[in-house]
C-alpha cells in the first residue's frame, strides 16, 4: 500500500496536536489593521537555499520575512540573490517541517518524542557501539559550511570518530582531485578580464553562484569570447559565442587533443613550463599522438574545431583559460573525471594562466581566529582508520576528506559500518542507485538525521532531530574567499517558528553532555564568534548588525608557487605514480566506452537554476515554475525522436541496467543525437512532500547503478547507458 503523508501522520501519531500546531481564532481586521501599520525590519542573514550560503537581508514586518535581498557586502552575492532564496522562505513556513524529534517506530513510522529522550536514548546506542566496536564504525556527513564544521568536527574527534564526509563525491570531487595533484588547488576563472574563456559542461546558469553569474555577465558583455562545450545547449551555451556539442564522457580526448595543437604550434608558454613546472617533457610525448582527427572519432566534435579552439586559447594567452567547472562534466560523472579535471589544469598551465590576469587565480580567504586552545582546549584530530578507505593504499589513497557516504552504505551493508550521523544533507535521494543507498541506511544499528523537513535520508534514520530554520538561528562565522572576499554570518532574523526545534550548535552541546565529552563544548556560540573577529576591528554586536563585510585580499597576480608537493605545477605527478595511478595524464574512456550500441544513449544531469537538486522541488513557488515552463522532461535530439516516431510531450520508457523508468520528453534539436539529458530536481520518494509529488519523474539516481571510481572514489553520476522505447 502506498504511503501518503496523511497516512504517515495518522500512523506515526503525528497530528496536528502532536506536532504542537494549534488552530486559534483571531479577528482578522485587528490583525490586518495591526499587521499593515508594523514597522518592517530589515536584518542581515545568509541565504541557504543552495550550500552557497549567499549574505541577505531579510525584510521582517510582524516577526515574518516577507522577502530577502542581496547583501552588497557578501562575495558571494554581491548584492543580489537568485530566484531559489525567495522559494526558500517556504522551508521556513512549511507546516509539514519535523517539529519535534521523531523516533522511528517501524518501517516509515515515527513516534514524537522528547528532546531528553531522543538525545539520551542517542547517546547510550552510540556509547554501546563505541565500546563494541570502536570510532572507525561511527560516520559523520553533511554539506559542510562553518557551524556544522566546526560543532560536529569537536564531537566527532572528541568520540575519536575520523570519518566525516560530505556531498562530494556526487558534486565535484574528481574535479578536486585532479586540480589538486596537478596544480595543487582549484583557482578561480578570472572571467572579467579574459579574452577567451573554453567552459566544458560548467552551467553557471543553471548550478547558480551569484557571484559567477555576475563575472558570466561581465565576460558575456565584454569582447571576451566564450565557447561552451556541452552535450545540450545549456543556459550560457544559448548566449556564448559558440556551442561545441560534443559525446558526454569524452572530454578528455578533446582536451588532450587541444594540448596536442598548442605544443605543436609552439603556442604554449615556455618559460613557465621550463621554469615553474615538472614533467612537461613527458606530457608533450603522451599527447603527441593525441590529435584532433583522432578525438574527432571519439568525441563527434570536428578536429577542425579542436584546433581552432586550441589556436585561439594559445593566441590569447595568458588572457586565456579553460575553465576549472564545478560538477559539470568532469566533477563526479565518469571513470575517466578525474583525468579530464588533469588534462584541463594542464593546458591552463601551458597558457601560463595560473595567477595571471584573465586566466586563473587562486585568490586568499580572509583570515579568521579561533578560540583560545588553554581555555577551550579542541579534542585531537584521530588517527583511528577511517572507515571509507580515504588515504588506505588499498582503498582509496588519493580521495580526499570529502570522504565517499556511497561507499559507506556498502561497508554498512557488509556490517562494517554501525552508526552514522547525517545533517543538512540528504545522501539517500543525491547519490546513485536509491536501493543501494537505503539499504545501507537500514543496516545501521543507529541512524540519526539533523534535519527541518523530512527527506528520504530523515525517513530512514532511527531518530530525527528537528533543527530550526536559517532565518531562525544564528552561526559560527565564516569566510569566503575569490575575486571579492567576505566575512559572514547568519542571525536570527525570526523567532522560532516550532518551538520544540533547537539550532545544531544547542543539540551537539547537549549531546556531547550526554556523551560526557562536555568539557570540549564550554563555550556559548558568542564566544567562538568573538575570537573569530580578532583579527578584525569591529564588535560582535557591531558585526550582527551588518551580517557580512568585504575584506580588501591582494590577488596574488605573478606569485608562480603552487601548493603541490613539488611547489610547481605537476604535468608528472610522483603521487599518482606512488598508488599505482598513471603519473601523467592521459587518454581513458569513460567506463561506458566510446561506441555504443545502435539502440544505446548516453546518460546525463545537470542542475535548473530554480532548483537545488530535489531538495528544493517541495517548495510550491518553485515547482510552480516548473509546470509553467514544463521542465521535468527528458530531452531527446528531433532527429532520432522523428526516426522513432517520438513527439515532444510523449511518454518514454528509460532502461538502463539498473532501472526502468517512464517520464515525458522534451524533442529537441539542442542536444547530442547520442545523448539524453534529465534535469536532476525531481523524483522525490517521501510522503512528506505533497508538492514534489506533483512534478515527480523521473530522477537521474534511480537509473544510474552504483560505482565509485578508483582515484577520487566519487560516484560516476553519468556512468550508464540507457535505451528509450515510446510508450
Ligand atoms: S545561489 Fe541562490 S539559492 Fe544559493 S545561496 Fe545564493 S541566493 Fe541562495
Amino acid at each position: 500500500m502506498k504511503l501518503t503523508r496523511r497516512s504517515f501522520l495518522k500512523k506515526s501519531g503525528l497530528a496536528a496536536g502532536a506536532l504542537g500546531l494549534s488552530l486559534q481564532t483571531f479577528d482578522f481586521e485587528e490583525w490586518s489593521a495591526q499587521a499593515q501599520e508594523a514597522e518592517v525590519e530589515k536584518l542581515p542573514t545568509q541565504c541557504n537555499t543552495c550550500g552557497t550560503q549567499c549574505g541577505a537581508w531579510a525584510y521582517v514586518k510582524n516577526g515574518r520575512v516577507w522577502k530577502v535581498e542581496g547583501h552588497e557586502e557578501h562575495a558571494r552575492s554581491l548584492g543580489k540573490l537568485c530566484a531559489r532564496s525567495h522559494g526558500g522562505l517556504g522551508w521556513v513556513y512549511d507546516a509539514d517541517r519535523v517539529q519535534q524529534p521523531l523516533k522511528r517506530v517501524g518501517e516509515k513510522e515515527f513516534e514524537p518524542i522528547s528532546w531528553e529522550q531522543a538525545l539520551t536514548e542517542i547517546a547510550d546506542k552510540l556509547d554501546d557501539i563505541l565500546t563494541e566496536y570502536g570510532p572507525g564504525y561511527v560516520a559523520y556527513g553533511h554539506y559542510p559550511r562553518s557551524t556544522g564544521t566546526f560543532y560536529s568536527e569537536r564531537l566527532m574527534h572528541a568520540l575519536g570518530v575520523s570519518t566525516l564526509c560530505t556531498h562530494a563525491t556526487s558534486c565535484n570531487a574528481a574535479r578536486n582531485t585532479g586540480f589538486l595533484y596537478s596544480m595543487g588547488g582549484v583557482p578561480d576563472a578570472d572571467l572579467s578580464n579574459t579574452e577567451y574563456a573554453l567552459i566544458i559542461g560548467r552551467n553557471h546558469g543553471g548550478g547558480i553562484r551569484t557571484d559567477q553569474m555576475k563575472k558570466m555577465s561581465e565576460a558575456l558583455s565584454g569582447d571576451a569570447k566564450i565557447v561552451c562545450v556541452d552535450p545540450r545547449q545549456n543556459n550560457i551555451a544559448r548566449i556564448a559565442d559558440d556551442w561545441v556539442p560534443i559525446k558526454p564522457g569524452t572530454d578528455l580526448a578533446m582536451v588532450l587533443a587541444i594540448s596536442n595543437v598548442i605544443i605543436e604550434e609552439g603556442l604554449y608558454d615556455e618559460e613557465y613550463v621550463e621554469e615553474h613546472a615538472v614533467g612537461f617533457d613527458q606530457f608533450a610525448e603522451r599527447v603527441e599522438r593525441v590529435t584532433p582527427d583522432w578525438a574527432e572519432q571519439v568525441t563527434d566534435v570536428p578536429a577542425e574545431k579542436i584546433k581552432e579552439m586550441a589556436l585561439e586559447l594559445g593566441e590569447n594567452r595568458p588572457r586565456s583559460l579553460v575553465h576549472p567547472s564545478w560538477g559539470g562534466a568532469f566533477g563526479a560523472k565518469y571513470a575517466n573525471s578525474e583525468e579530464t579535471a588533469r588534462a584541463v589544469a594542464c593546458v591552463n598551465a601551458l597558457l601560463g594562466n595560473i595567477n595571471e590576469e584573465g586566466g586563473l587565480i587562486f585568490h586568499p580567504t580572509p583570515e579568521l581566529g579561533s578560540l583560545n586552545e588553554d581555555q577551550y582546549p579542541a579534542p585531537e584530530e584521530p588517527d583511528t582508520r577511517r572507515a571509507d578507505g580515504v588515504g588506505v593504499m588499498d582503498e582509496y589513497p588519493l580521495a580526499g576528506d570529502f570522504g565517499l557516504p556511497h561507499y559507506l552504505m556498502e561497508k554498512a551493508q557488509e556490517g562494517e559500518l554501525k552508526s552514522m550521523f547525517i545533517r543538512h544533507h540528504n545522501p539517500v535521494r543525491n547519490f546513485p542507485d536509491y536501493e543501494h543507498m537505503a539499504e545501507g541506511f537500514r543496516n545501521l544499528d543507529l541512524s540519526v538525521v539533523f534535519e527541518i523537513n523530512m527527506t528520504e535520508t530523515a525517513m530512514l534514520a532511527d531518530y530525527v532531530l528537528p533543527e530550526c530554520s536559517f532565518m531562525e538561528r544564528e552561526e559560527v562565522i565564516e569566510a569566503s574567499g575569490g575575486p571579492y572576499a567576505s566575512i559572514s554570518m547568519r542571525t536570527q532574523v525570526i523567532p522560532k517558528v516550532y518551538e520544540e526545534t533547537k539550532s545544531f550548535d544547542e543539540i551537539i552541546v547537549e549531546l556531547a553532555e550526554k556523551l560526557g565529552v562536555g568539557e570540549y563544548f564550554n563555550f556559548t556560540l558568542d564566544e567562538v564568534n568573538r575570537a573569530r573577529l580578532e583579527p578584525y576591528d569591529i564588535t560582535l554586536e557591531e558585526f550582527k548588525e551588518k551580517g557580512s563585510m568585504l575584506i580588501d585580499m591582494e590577488a596574488p597576480l605573478g606569485d608562480k608557487d603552487l601548493n603541490t608537493r613539488s611547489g610547481d605545477f605537476e604535468f608528472y605527478s610522483e603521487v599518482y605514480d606512488h598508488v599505482g595511478r598513471p603519473g601523467v595524464v592521459g587518454w581513458q574512456p569513460p567506463a561506458i566506452g566510446v561506441d555504443l550500441e545502435e539502440d544505446e544513449f548516453r546518460f546525463a544531469t545537470g542542475k535548473e537554476g530554480f532548483h537545488s537538486h530535489t531538495a528544493t522541488a517541495n517548495i510550491e513557488s518553485l515547482a510552480q515554475i516548473t509546470k509553467d515552463y514544463d521542465t521535468n522532461r527528458l530531452w531527446i535530439n528531433s532527429s532520432v525522436a522523428e526516426e522513432r516516431g517520438i513527439e515532444d510531450g510523449d511518454k518514454v520508457k528509460v532502461k538502463s541496467p539498473v532501472s526502468t523508468e517512464e517520464v515525458r520528453v522534451k524533442v529537441t534539436e539542442l542536444i547530442h543525437p547520442g545523448t539524453v539529458f534529465m534535469p536532476s530536481g525531481y523524483g522525490n520518494k517521501t510522503p512528506f512532500y505533497e508538492t514534489a509529488e506533483e512534478i515527480a519523474t523521473l530522477n537521474p539516481n534511480d537509473i544510474v547503478p552504483y560505482q565509485t571510481s578508483d582515484i577520487a572514489g566519487h560516484s560516476m553520476r553519468q556512468e550508464t547507458t540507457v535505451k528509450i522505447e515510446k510508450v
